[in-house]
Formats: structure tokens, sequence, C-alpha cells
């Protein structure tokens, strides 16, 4: 689990050009704007990570709050914090000082605070789909790539021989098309109308609506719900349009006999679908990753490249068709970040790339965030 909210130490202080009552303190990886003279090197502070999502009513965040507020569902008021720009200083998070939080007087440094401060990650909503058959099964994992920033002096020595594939990461809907054995009877989901909060309050149902096959049964999901087929909706039309549905039989039974059940996720784009960025005209599905379920682990991407090459899937597109050691390749972070400057496929600027393990399976992927897109690709 990402920490949103931790108690991290300050690692460096740099002022910012013409101006005087702030500077850019450094935290780990992430560089943010605080009040001049709050910290000194070396100091404790609470850290948010951009993408929190911060209780509003709490008064330390009041200050946030002329930014804008949005609510919950349950009406409550949030504040989510986004990487921004101050007198021409990228900030990406936000530190407060540790002397603010009675509460956290026990706590050690590392440690995430995210629930004793009540902070949660801001998902963007999703897309609303007309036509939920039931929660995504929790069988099939969801993605979540750690950033870059957060890991860097982690990764840098136990990965230096890793070799991996750079990716372009695209903003679109995430879509999972799954091939369940026939053996796999027990996947469990709740009803579509269960809110995510209160599931542990419902029994959870066997999954319906399966597209039941003589070998086995296929689904599709969006990042949270299980669809019904709807010819209408962005998500069967990209299904259609690849013909993953097909596809995902005949792989089911050239690879592995029809006994593994398996995900292929990917990431549905086109007209309609997040401002369309890439400017396509019609509905697409970019394969990015293979889950075995049966398994409960990530292929390789080197696996996945050649079962999408081989059954001729789209795929999301690499930065480089040969693999990368990024640790020794790149003397530093700020490399790194450099890196994920560039073209996306129709875009003038891309905005993330993941990296992701070429070869070792239980190597960690990860994503970098160009700030070049920040000053340059928005809008
Ligand atoms: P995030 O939600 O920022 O942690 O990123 C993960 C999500 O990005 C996935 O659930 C996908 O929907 C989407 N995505 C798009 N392109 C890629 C890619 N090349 N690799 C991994 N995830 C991708
Ligand atoms: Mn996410």
């Amino acid at each position: 689990m990402r920490k949103l909210a931790s108690i991290r130490q300050i690692k460096d202080i740099n002022p910012i050009p013409k101006a005087d009552a702030i500077e850019a303190v450094t935290i780990d990886g992430w560089t943010c704007v605080s009040k001049k003279g709050e910290f000194q090197p070396g100091d404790w502070c609470v850290y948010f990570e951009v993408d929190s999502f911060l209780p509003a009513d709490d008064p330390r965040f009041e200050f946030l709050k002329k930014s804008g507020v949005k609510k919950e569902p349950s009406g409550r008021e949030r504040i989510r914090l986004k990487t921004v720009k101050l007198r021409g200083q990228l900030s990406q998070g936000l530190a407060l000082p540790i002397d603010l939080f009675e509460e956290l007087k026990l706590c050690q440094l590392g440690e995430d605070v995210s629930n004793l401060l009540d902070v949660i990650k801001y998902e963007r909503p999703e897309p609303k789909v007309a036509n939920a058959a039931g929660h995504r099964p929790d069988v099939i994992k969801k993605t979540d790539e750690e950033r870059i920033q957060n890991v860097y002096d982690d990764y840098k020595d136990q990965f230096k021989d890793t070799e991996y594939y750079a990716t372009l990461k695209l903003d679109g809907s995430s879509c999972t098309v799954a091939f369940l054995a026939k053996d796999m009877d027990q996947v469990w989901s709740y009803e579509a109308g269960v809110p995510e909060d209160e599931q542990d309050n419902w029994k959870a149902m066997p999954v319906t609506h399966r597209d039941k096959g003589k070998i086995g049964e296929k689904i599709v999901c969006s990042r949270n719900m299980q669809l019904k087929n709807d010819p209408d909706s962005h998500f069967w039309k990209a299904v259609k349009n690849s013909a993953i549905f097909s596809t995902i039989l005949y792989i089911a039974k050239q690879e592995w006999n029809c006994e593994k059940s398996f995900a292929i996720q990917g990431e549905v784009m086109g007209p309609g679908i997040q401002g369309n960025k890439e400017k396509l005209n019609d509905y697409r599905f970019f394969c990015f990753s293979i889950f075995d379920i049966s398994n409960q682990e990530y292929l390789s991407y080197d696996e996945c490249r050649k079962i999408f090459d081989r059954y001729q899937l789209e795929q999301v597109p690499l930065i480089t068709q040969n693999t990368i050691k990024p640790f020794t390749l790149f003397d530093d972070l700020d490399s790194i970040l450099e890196y994920a400057d560039g073209q996306s496929i129709n875009a003038k600027y891309r905005e993330v790339i993941v990296f992701k393990p070429a070869y070792d399976r239980s190597a960690p992927s990860f994503k970098v965030i160009s700030n070049k897109f920040f000053d340059e690709g928005r809008g």
C-alpha cells in the first residue's frame, strides 16, 4: 500500500528565485514548497503525497480550501492534493511541521499516518457503467503503480541489474478481460448496488452474467465493476474491435490447454474517453499486462509481449524496443524523470511511463511522471 501521509525527514532546503515568503524543501525524491523558515534540514515533518484526499474540516488543511473542495458520496468535503507550480517551482505534495499534529507524538519516522489523519487516496470517479453485473471479482488484482520518487533510494542498488521495458501509460479507461477455467467455480463478488465501503455487511455472490462457454467462461471488467454485455458502451466497442473475446479463448487453449485462469489488462482509448488525448477515431484496447489468476501473479513483460505479438493483440507502445536497466543507465532520479519527457502516440507530450520488469516476475514495476507534461502538455 502507498503511504499517502507519513512521517518523514526534510533532506534539503533551497531558495526559490524571486520568492521571499516560500522555499523548496526536499523529502526523499519529492520537492514541495513550504513557508520560508518553517523547516531546517533534518526536521521531521508529516508529508502528504500528491493525490492525498484530505478532510476539509480539519483546521490544519483549512488554508488549502481556497483551491477547491470536492464532495464524497457521503457529502463530506475533501481536498485533493495536486501537483502545482508556485513562483516557477514545481511543488508535489505537502509537508507540514510535525508539531501541528499532537496526536502523532508517539509515532516513528517512516510511519504511515494516513488512517490517523483520515487521509484517503483520491480516485478519479469511474466512468458511468450503466450495465454493471456486479463488482469486479477480487481474484483479479487491481493495479496501482508506485511512483519512482518514493522508491528510488530503495530500488537503485537492489534492482541495478534488473532489466525493464519502458511502456507508455495511456490515459483512458482501465479494462480487464478474463478467462475463467472450468474448475474455477469459486469466483465471488458483490452485487452492483452494494457500496464499496459496506461490503463487509453483505454476502458475496457467485459471479453471474458470465459468458458461459464449453471450455471456460469469460468476463469483462472495468476498474471496479464487472460489466454486462452492452454493445453501446466504450468498453464493449473496444472489446469487439480488438477481437479480444475470441483471441482470449484461443490463447487459453493454445498456451495453457484451458487449465489456467488469467486476465488480460488493458486501457480502452477512443472518442469521449478522458478527452481522447490521442485523437483516435475508434475504440481500441491497448494491452499492458497478463495476470495469472490461478497462481495470483503477473507474467513478466517479456512473456506478455510474446503472447500479445503471437496473437496480434495491440499493446501499449514501448519507449524503446530493447530492454534497459534504469538503475544502471541513469545516474540519478532526475535523469529517470527526464527520460519520461517526450511524445506520446498522437500528443506532443506524454504524461507518464511505466517501467515493467522484463524477465523477473518478482521485481516491482513503477511509474515515472513527466514534469515537462506538467509544464507544457496540459490543456
Ligand atoms: P495508476 O492508477 O496511476 O497507479 O496506474 C495504473 C493504471 O494505469 C492501470 O490500472 C491502467 O488502467 C493504466 N495504464 C495505462 N497504460 C498503462 C501501462 N502502460 N502500464 C500500466 N498501467 C497502465
Ligand atoms: Mn490508480
